[in-house]
């Protein structure tokens, strides 16, 4: 990852007198990478003598609770005490982590545009950065955002400033965006990065243990449920959907999570390319997209369901019922295929 000279100047500038107040900012639906990519870059801003608050528009899955540190992450959704939007408000600079442009903050999108007057600074790895923000971290090419804060943390101050317990969270995302290191850009630089988080104390069978092994008895159970009966395949079985309705998750005890990893599940099927997940929220259909080698579901998501994200892994919004979600999706896959792009 090239980070420029000018770059970490500018970073070292803006943070050079201490007690700024600081806000870091994570994605909707906040996963280990957004989670963890903001706890580690906290604890190194606090300890530069800063004041910073982290906020998510919403809550983070449970298998996530036992990070250290979770527990002062404002969960803007149900903040009754408005600490969020205070902290918001008063902030200098605003940290945008593991997104790419203020819509995809939702719910918290209004209160962060309000603070016109905030340094912006944005540090991730999804394609097609929004501008507007004064200075950028952006690397599509890379894995993960805590990959991306533990190549800044280095650039800046020296990887001797990340303790275990900023090891810790940098690891989740590493290997929870990389599914467990099994996914694309895994490059030899992402490894040494882990080496050192290794010498820090960090016990990567506990981690793991943590996040893979931590689900409910309804997850697994709804699990088979959705594999057995829900999970259908299209186009000479080469492409997998999925779906679940409110009536579904309820049934199964649903919390917020709990399909985490299910849209990759069609992808252990040898011929399958491609695979969507529909997942019914009270408003709307959250569409989750997988793909193997040059299919490229950013691509698809933004053509058909108003989304984005990563070439093989993406997502998007449908505001249709679940039927005609599928419909679409069905009709979209065939012109996709029509054009040569599933290769
Ligand atoms: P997931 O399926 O895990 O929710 O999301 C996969 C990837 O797609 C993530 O990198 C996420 O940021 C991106 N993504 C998911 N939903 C949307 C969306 O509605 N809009 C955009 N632009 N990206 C999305
Ligand atoms: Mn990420």
């Amino acid at each position: 990852m090239k980070i420029t000279e000018e770059q970490i100047t500018k970073l070292r500038d803006l943070l050079a007198q201490p007690g700024r107040n600081i806000v870091i900012v994570a994605h909707t639906n906040p996963d280990g990478d957004a989670v963890g990519s903001s706890l580690a870059w906290a604890a190194i801003l606090r300890n530069m003598g800063h004041s910073v608050t982290c906020v998510v528009p919403n809550k983070y899955p449970y298998f996530l609770d036992w990070m250290p540190g979770i527990e002062e992450v404002v969960i803007f959704k149900t903040d009754t005490e408005r600490r969020a939007e205070r902290a918001i408000e008063a902030a200098d600079t605003i940290f945008c982590l593991d997104f790419n442009a203020v819509s995809r903050l939702e719910i918290l999108s209004e209160t962060i545009e309000r603070n016109t007057s905030a340094v912006r600074v944005l540090i991730d790895h999804h394609l097609a950065p929004a501008p507007g923000f004064d200075l950028m971290f952006s690397y599509p090419e890379e894995s993960s955002t805590c990959f991306v804060v533990y190549s800044i943390i280095e650039a800046l101050c020296g990887t001797d400033a990340i303790t275990r317990r900023m090891a810790e969270a940098l690891y989740v995302g590493m290997m929870t965006d990389t599914g467990n290191f099994a996914f694309s850009y895994l490059t030899p630089e992402l490894f040494r990065a882990v080496a050192v988080l290794v010498e820090r104390g960090i016990s990567i069978p506990a981690i793991h243990n943590s996040v893979y092994n931590a689900y409910t008895e309804g997850r697994a159970r709804l699990f088979g449920y959705a594999i057995n009966r829900k999970m259908e395949l299209i186009e000479d079985g080469t492409v997998a959907y999925m779906s679940l309705l409110e009536s579904e998750m309820r049934r199964f005890q649903f919390q917020q999570g709990d399909s985490e990893g299910f849209v990759n599940y069609a992808l252990t099927i040898k011929k399958v390319k491609m695979s969507a997940m529909f997942l019914a929220h009270r408003k709307f259909i959250r569409v989750s997209l997988r793909s193997r080698g040059d299919v490229d579901v950013n691509l698809f998501a933004r053509r058909y369901f108003n989304g984005g994200g990563h070439h093989n892994a993406a997502g998007g919004k449908s505001y249709d019922t679940m039927q005609q979600t599928i419909d679409r999706y069905v009709r979209a896959v065939r012109e996709f295929a029509e054009e040569g792009l599933l290769g």
